[in-house]
């Protein structure tokens, strides 16, 4: 009898971790893993009943949801150690939590906002990288990390200053990771997405998903493209899948050339 041969999944019997996954670009991102074949992805976030849901909806086989302040670097360590005990190996870490500003110009300043901002969006990143890296270069596995930068990262902004500049700290992690982890086969991208309208922006524009698609859309080169969160999941796949394997240390702008 003749064997069936299936064809190879992007993410065969790869372990992951995506921060922020209760929601938004996480959530869609930890939804496209589990239908490319990954063997388990861990999400973790602080909204715990919509992490729990998510993770039920995506199958108990598949994903656990696990509690994770990414600003506490002992729960960051935490969170790894977690997912290697249960899997064995974590070949994927897609650092994406994030937080947004209040609408703060250089005039009005608030340096403890900023901590606020940057604890989360520049500290929270690190230690994701910084443990991901110590557990994969323990284990020898020639991982992918991904971290969520932003437009925000390589323009300025009017407003929401902190954020922009947070963005832009993330892209200087990611470039200093990649330089220092090449040599473990480790590669290290950042995805940065324009605008998706998801509760951090709705809740930091004050305005619903249409007004937010409508605001934005015109300002890209694809006309009657409305930029989805799956735009920036079908991304984060390619950098965390073989597909990539020669490119670290890049920043992929998902904007529908709006930086162009
Ligand atoms: P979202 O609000 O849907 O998701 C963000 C998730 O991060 C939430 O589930 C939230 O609970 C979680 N989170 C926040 N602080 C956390 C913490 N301290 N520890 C763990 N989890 C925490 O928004 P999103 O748009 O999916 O955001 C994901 C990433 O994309 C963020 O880094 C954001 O800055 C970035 N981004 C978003 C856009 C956009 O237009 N939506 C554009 C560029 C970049």
């Amino acid at each position: 009898m003749a064997e069936i041969c299936l064809p190879k999944k992007k993410l065969d019997n790869k372990v992951a971790i995506i921060t922020g996954g209760a929601s938004g670009i996480g959530e869609a991102t930890a939804r496209l893993f589990a239908n490319n074949g990954v063997r388990a992805v861990v999400i973790a976030d602080i909204q715990d009943d919509l992490g729990q849901k998510v993770a039920e909806s995506i199958g108990s086989n598949i994903c656990r949801y696990y509690h994770c302040d990414v600003s506490d670097e002992e729960q960051v360590k935490s969170m790894v150690e977690f997912t290697v005990q249960k899997y064995g190996r974590l070949d994927i870490m897609f650092s994406n939590a994030g937080t947004y500003s209040t609408s703060q110009t250089i005039m009005d300043f608030d340096l403890s906002k900023m901590d606020l901002v940057f604890s989360v969006n520049v500290g929270g990143m690190a230690s994701c990288v910084k443990y991901a890296a110590r557990v994969m270069t323990e284990l020898k596995i020639r991982g992918s990390v991904v971290c969520t930068a932003s437009m925000g990262g390589s323009v300025g902004g009017e407003r929401f200053t902190d954020y922009f500049m947070s963005k832009h700290a993330v892209i200087g992690l990611m470039k200093c990771a990649s330089k220092q982890l090449g040599e473990f086969g480790i590669r290290v991208n950042t995805v940065s997405p324009f605008a998706v309208a998801t509760p951090i922006m709705v809740s930091s524009m004050n305005k619903n998903i249409e007004e937010i698609e409508k605001m934005f859309q015109p300002l890209t080169s694809l006309k009657d493209v409305v930029m989805k969160t799956k735009h920036v999941a079908d991304a984060v796949l390619f950098l965390a899948s073989d597909d990539s394997a020669f490119i670290t240390g890049h920043d992929l702008k998902i904007d529908g050339g709006f930086s162009a």
